[in-house]
């Protein structure tokens, strides 16, 4: 056949496979904490495996390089789809059960079309058949994966095992409808155009799933970088990238904005008495409890220990002090009910701050809000205070 020479592919795969299943091995071991890369890895060697018993087919005897070469290819199939859904966390013993089935249905049907009645045609559908529904099947899945952080890679990875199911499902059609053939080197442009497919499902599917890999670290460097872990709230950075935001917004739209600052009172004894997990639980609740009051584009951060910040866009000093008025009241009742029926009267000490218009000196209005909480602490706790 001119321009596509079946042998050549097959070499290709065989060193595509040697490559990415070194590659997927390395991966996994470096980053253990990501599932199915073992998988890929033995996948791909697999792969490679039967390419090679696949393109020695002159020099070996028919049992290793039709036989066992495509029963080699087709469980590698199925090993990089189980390494799939081990990534995207979805169940496989399912699959692996009727994949295991149709495996030796296979090489039953291989040995049959080999040796009883040796027919390149039936060979090529039957293992055509099986990849070609195992690449949908892998295409069903990615497809509807729910996963918003890896969701470009994993819809490119789905394209990829469509375009492996579709280049399968020709294959067999244009196999139904052709003369038989007497030797598989000698197969037309689609046997070439499925084995071509088969290495783009075998690239992407080791490039995809690392790219997603890298992008859900990234992720989580992000969140780790971001979030306070107790309390899931903005961490200070945080928060101070976003008031920076605020802050040029409010200047150029000629806005107030305000900021409270909450301190827990007392809180010192709260650890002293019950200890510091129940501290801890305090400062969830404590979390909670603010969280549910917020507006929608309010931005409330752990701003220190038992130190809260929230910042209020396009409010002025009037509705602030309401907003702390309210918050306050939201953390004196009810009582805070932890393990052991053990009831704690929690209060905290507001102090309110906001610009009046014009130019926004950032670090004076949160020294006002100290000042502002300073001041609620010196006059009894429990209570809110503007300046
Ligand atoms: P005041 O009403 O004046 O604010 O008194 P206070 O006891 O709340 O203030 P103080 O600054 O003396 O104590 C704060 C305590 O908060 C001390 C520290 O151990 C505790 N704390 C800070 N971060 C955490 C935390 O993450 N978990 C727990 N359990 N305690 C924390
Ligand atoms: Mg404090
Ligand atoms: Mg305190």
């Amino acid at each position: 056949m001119e321009g596509f020479d079946i042998r050549t592919l097959a070499m290709t795969n065989l060193i595509l496979g040697a490559l990415l299943s070194i590659g997927s091995v390395v991966f996994a071991k470096v980053h253990s904490s990501f599932r199915g890369f073992y998988q890929l890895g033995v996948g791909y060697f697999l792969f490679a495996f039967g390419y090679i018993l696949f393109a020695a087919r002159q020099h070996i005897n028919d049992f290793l390089s039709i036989v066992i070469a495509n029963i080699l290819i087709a469980s590698a199939f199925t090993i990089v789809i189980i390494g799939i859904l081990n990534f995207l966390n979805y169940s496989k013993r399912k699959f692996i059960k009727v994949s295991s089935f149709f495996l030796v249905i296979i090489a039953i049907l291989f040995i049959y079309f080999t040796y009883v009645e040796s027919n390149v045609n039936a060979r090529i559908i039957i293992i055509s058949s099986f990849i070609s529904g195992q690449a949908f099947f892998a295409t069903y899945k990615t497809y509807y994966h729910k996963n918003s952080v890896i969701r470009v890679f994993i819809q490119l990875l789905a394209s990829s095992c469509f375009f492996c199911a579709l280049a399968f499902l020709c294959r067999i059609v244009m196999t139904l409808n052709s003369v038989p053939l007497g030797n598989f080197m000698d197969a037309g442009y689609i046997d070439a155009i499925s084995i071509i497919a088969l290495q783009i499902f075998v690239v992407s599917t080791c490039l995809l799933l690392s790219w997603s890999a890298s992008q859900q670290l990234a992720q989580k460097l992000k969140v780790q970088a971001t979030i306070d872990s107790l309390t899931n709230l903005y961490n200070r950075r945080a928060f101070e990238e976003f008031a920076e935001k605020e802050v040029n917004r409010a200047e150029r739209e000629h806005t107030y904005i305000s900021v409270i600052l909450m301190d827990i009172d007392l809180f010192k004894k709260v650890n002293d008495t019950h200890g510091h997990q129940i501290g801890d639980k305090v400062l969830q609740e404590f979390s909670v409890r603010l969280k549910e009051s917020l507006r929608q584009y309010d931005i409330l951060a752990r701003y220190g220990g038992e130190e809260f910040m929230l910042l209020l866009p396009d409010t002025n000093v009037d509705t602030a002090l309401t907003i702390a008025e309210k918050l306050r009241v939201t953390i004196c009742q009810p009582v805070f009910c932890m393990e052991n029926s053990l009831q704690l009267e929690v209060s905290a000490s507001f102090g309110v701050a906001s610009t009046c218009g014009g130019t926004i000196d950032w670090n004076a209005l949160v020294a006002e809000a100290d000042c502002a909480l300073y001041q609620a602490k010196d006059n009894g706790r429990n209570q809110v205070h503007g300046l």
